[in-house]
């Protein structure tokens, strides 16, 4: 699997592993306005430029992984389903097995195009500086079942239960979080996607990150489509249009004013000089 197109450079993945809570508590990495979901998928992948994900992991933008919010619906997702159901296979730490091969691809939301993005880091130590992240706005849905296993299942060290395996949110640092659609501030949302503004990975009371995700809202930073383009370049034109149109009606308006006027007081002139004629 690889990301062609989009980035800078090309990228191949690697590996995806997951971040999840517990029954009572929301296990993901990224949270939008403060919230968190129950969990989180990671695809890793590694700049092609590079022999391989070690040589390309502490490389400016030699790592980009493809991120999707994991929550709660009502049925059964087949495609984690075949993952999940080896979980207990491999419970206890450095414990592997082999699961027949699957469409990865079904492991994400269906609308690849709708997305936040930003420069990051690893979550997970030595949280390298090096990660071009894309988190989708469309969410993938585990039943309730389903994410009791993801929650419950793999036990690390001394036994104990594997859960809230998640990094704090970071601090911003003026960067920029964009996104590749126009974000429906107080609109209507649909089913599945996460909420708006764009705003990722705030920490709590961190004004900076607000103005930042305005900027890149206001800066234009969304992808332009053409039919935009198209909208914006007509947009001007017909403001030119109206504008030309207004000017010209105005100087009509007054030099005709003016044509009046001159008319009249040759006449009264006329007038007055035949009364004091007369
Ligand atoms: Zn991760």
């Amino acid at each position: 699997m690889m990301i062609v197109g989009g980035l800078s450079q090309d990228y191949r993945a690697a590996q995806l592993h997951f971040h999840w809570g517990s029954s009572s508590s929301p296990g993901s990495e990224h949270t939008v306005n403060a919230q968190r979901f129950p969990g989180e998928i990671h695809v890793v992948h590694y700049s092609m430029e590079y022999e391989s994900i070690n040589d390309a992991k502490n490389q400016p933008g030699g790592l980009a992984v493809l991120a999707a919010f994991i929550q709660e619906g009502p049925e059964l997702n087949p495609t984690y389903e075949q993952l999940l159901s080896h979980l207990r296979e491999v419970e206890e730490e450095g414990k592997s097995i082999e699961i027949p091969g699957f469409d990865i691809h079904g492991l994400l939301p269906q609308r690849l195009d709708r997305y936040y993005r930003y420069n990051g880091s690893l979550t997970t130590p030595p949280c390298y500086q090096s990660v071009n992240w894309t988190l989708f706005n469309q969410t993938v849905s585990l039943s309730q079942e389903q994410l009791a296993v993801l929650e419950n299942t793999v036990h690390s060290e001394h036994d104990h239960i594997l859960q809230l395996n998640f990094r704090e949110p970071q601090r911003l640092n003026g960067r920029h979080v964009l996104t590749s659609f126009k974000s429906p501030i107080g609109g209507r949302r649909g089913p599945g996607a996460a909420p708006d503004p764009a705003v990722v990975s705030p920490a709590p009371g961190d004004s900076t990150s607000h103005r930042s995700g305005q900027g890149a809202e206001g800066s234009g930073a969304h992808a332009l489509s053409t039919g935009d383009m198209l909208a914006v370049i007509f947009g001007v034109l017909f403001g030119v249009t109206a504008v030309a149109f207004l000017v010209y009606v105005r100087k009509t308006r007054s030099r005709n004013q003016r044509l009046g006027s001159e008319n009249k007081s040759v006449i009264y002139k006329a007038a007055t000089t035949d009364e004091n004629l007369a």
